[in-house]
C-alpha cells in the first residue's frame, strides 16, 4: 500500500542528460578527463594521501594564477563563494571599498560588499566599455578606499577590463586589490604577482574545463596579513596557543579565510569537511591547463575565439561592445530587429543541442552571447555552432551568404592552420 509520503515512479528513474554542446558564457561542456577523475573514491580528511592532494592543489593553481603566493587554495562552493570569502575577510563593517562596474558581475561585488557591511562606492561605464587607469586612480585619489574590487572578465558585457597598470596604482593608494578572474582566467593573460594583485578569486566552469563547485583563491602577503588580524578560532576546535586577532571578527565562518587558511596550512585545523569530489575536479582543471602551458590555453582561446566572431560576422550579424577589449572566449551578437531572439536559441538547443546564452540588464533581449571556452575552445564546436545557427536564422528569415558563417571562420583557421 502506497503512503502519500511515496514518490512517482517516474522519480525512481536515473537522471540521463541529453547530449549538449554549450556554447553559452558558462558553465560549458566539461572535459572528460576532468568528470573521471571527480569519479574517484574519497579518503578521509587528514588521510596523508588527502593533505598531499591539498598541497599539490594548490601548487598547482600558483602556476594558474602565475604566483608565488604561499596562500593558493580553494573554497568551496561556486565562484561567488571565493567573491564572498575574499570580501567578507577584508572588509569590516564601516570600511570602504571601489567597485568600478561595467556588468552584471560588477554589480555582484557591490551587493556581496554591502551585506559584508562595507561603504560601496562604485564607478560605472556604460555597458560595452571598460575603464581607463586614470578613471580608477582618480577614484581612488577621491574615495580613499581599502579595497579596490573589480572584475577582469564580465561576460554579460564580454568586455576585459584591463588590470595591468591597477596594481602599481593600488600600491601607491596603499589600497588592497582584489579582482574576480572567472570568467577569463585561463583564456586570457592573468598575471597575479607581475600585476602586483592582493586576492583574486575564480571558478572553473569557464575557461578551465571545470563544472561550478570550487572557487580557487590567491591572497598576497598583504592580503593575509589583513586577514590575520580578525582571527578568531571557532570555540570547539579552539587551543591554548590560539590568539585572537585585533581587529573584527568575520562575519561568515563558512568563509572565513582565517580558519580556512589554517586549514589548509601547517596546522590543518578543522573547519568545514572538504568537498573531496571537487577538489580532484579543481585539481584535474588546473593540470590540464599547465599541461598544454597557459600560452597555449590563451593563444588556442584567442583562435577559436576569433574564427566565431569572424563566423558569426559572415552570418550578417553584427557584433556587440568595444571589440579592442573583447574576451577572447565569449563574443556578443545583436539579435536582428526582424528574428525572435528566444525561438532561435530554443531552436538551436531542441533540434541541434547547442546552447548559446541570452543576457541580462540592459542587453536583455538585445544581444545572443556565444562562448568557444575551455573543452568547447575547438574547431569542430566553432563549426558546428556556425552551420547550426545559420539553419535556424534561415528558418527564422534572417538572410547571409550561403555558408557564410563556416567560410569567414575558416578564413582565420587556413591563417593558422597548426593549432585546431
Ligand atoms: C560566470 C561568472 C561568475 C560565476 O559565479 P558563480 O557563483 O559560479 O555562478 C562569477 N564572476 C564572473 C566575472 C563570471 O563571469
Amino acid at each position: 500500500m502506497s503512503n502519500s509520503y511515496s514518490v512517482a515512479d517516474h522519480l525512481l528513474q536515473p537522471f540521463s542528460p541529453p547530449p549538449r554542446l554549450l556554447m553559452g558564457p558558462g558553465p560549458i561542456t566539461v572535459d572528460p578527463r576532468v568528470l573521471r577523475a571527480m569519479s574517484a573514491q574519497l579518503v578521509g580528511q587528514y588521510d596523508p594521501t588527502m593533505t598531499q592532494c591539498m598541497n599539490d592543489t594548490m601548487a598547482l593553481y600558483r602556476g594558474v594564477f602565475q604566483t608565488q603566493n604561499e596562500w593558493t587554495l580553494l573554497v568551496d562552493g561556486t565562484s561567488r563563494a571565493g567573491i564572498e570569502a575574499v570580501l567578507v575577510s577584508l572588509l569590516e563593517p564601516g570600511e570602504k571599498v571601489l567597485v568600478p562596474v561595467f556588468g552584471r558581475f560588477g554589480h555582484l561585488l557591490c551587493e556581496i560588499a554591502e551585506r559584508c557591511g562595507a561603504e560601496v562606492h562604485k564607478i560605472e561605464t556604460a555597458w560595452g566599455e571598460v575603464f581607463s587607469p586614470e578613471q580608477i586612480e582618480q577614484a581612488i585619489i577621491k574615495v580613499k578606499p581599502k579595497v579596490l574590487a573589480i572584475v577582469q572578465g564580465d561576460t554579460s558585457t564580454t568586455m576585459l577590463q584591463p588590470l595591468e597598470d591597477l596594481g602599481e596604482i593600488c600600491q601607491r593608494h596603499n589600497v588592497l586589490m582584489y579582482s574576480d578572474a572567472t570568467a577569463s582566467i585561463g583564456g586570457n593573460p592573468f598575471k597575479s604577482d607581475e600585476w602586483q594583485l592582493d586576492a583574486v578569486s575564480v571558478g572553473l566552469q569557464k575557461c578551465l574545463c571545470g563544472p561550478s563547485g570550487s572557487a580557487p583563491i590567491t591572497l598576497s602577503d598583504r592580503a593575509v596579513d589583513t586577514i590575520r588580524r580578525r582571527k578568531h578560532v571557532e570555540a570547539g576546535i579552539r587551543a591554548q596557543h590560539h590568539v585572537d586577532g585585533a581587529g573584527q571578527r568575520i562575519a561568515s565562518n563558512y568563509f572565513d579565510l582565517a580558519m580556512i587558511m589554517d586549514y589548509w596550512g601547517d596546522e590543518r585545523l578543522n573547519h568545514h569537511t572538504e568537498a573531496t569530489t571537487m577538489l580532484y575536479g579543481a585539481r584535474e582543471c588546473a593540470r590540464i591547463l599547465m599541461q598544454e602551458g597557459i600560452d597555449n590555453a590563451i593563444a588556442r582561446h584567442q583562435l577559436h575565439g576569433d574564427a566565431m566572431a569572424q563566423g558569426i560576422a559572415g552570418l550578417n550579424l553584427k557584433l556587440f561592445g568595444d571589440q579592442t577589449h573583447k574576451m577572447t572566449n565569449v563574443v556578443g551578437v545583436y539579435i536582428p530587429d526582424a528574428v525572435q531572439g528566444e525561438s532561435v536559441r530554443h531552436s538551436m538547443l531542441e533540434d541541434f543541442g547547442i546552447e548559446i546564452g541570452t543576457s541580462f540588464g540592459p542587453l536583455h533581449g538585445k544581444i545572443w552571447r556565444i562562448g568557444t571556452m575551455g573543452y568547447n575552445a575547438r574547431k569542430d564546436a566553432v563549426l558546428q555552432t556556425l552551420s547550426a545557427l545559420e539553419a535556424v536564422l534561415r528558418q527564422h528569415g534572417h538572410h547571409m551568404t550561403p555558408n557564410g558563417g563556416v567560410d569567414a571562420a575558416m578564413i582565420r583557421y587556413k591563417n593558422q592552420p597548426s593549432s585546431s
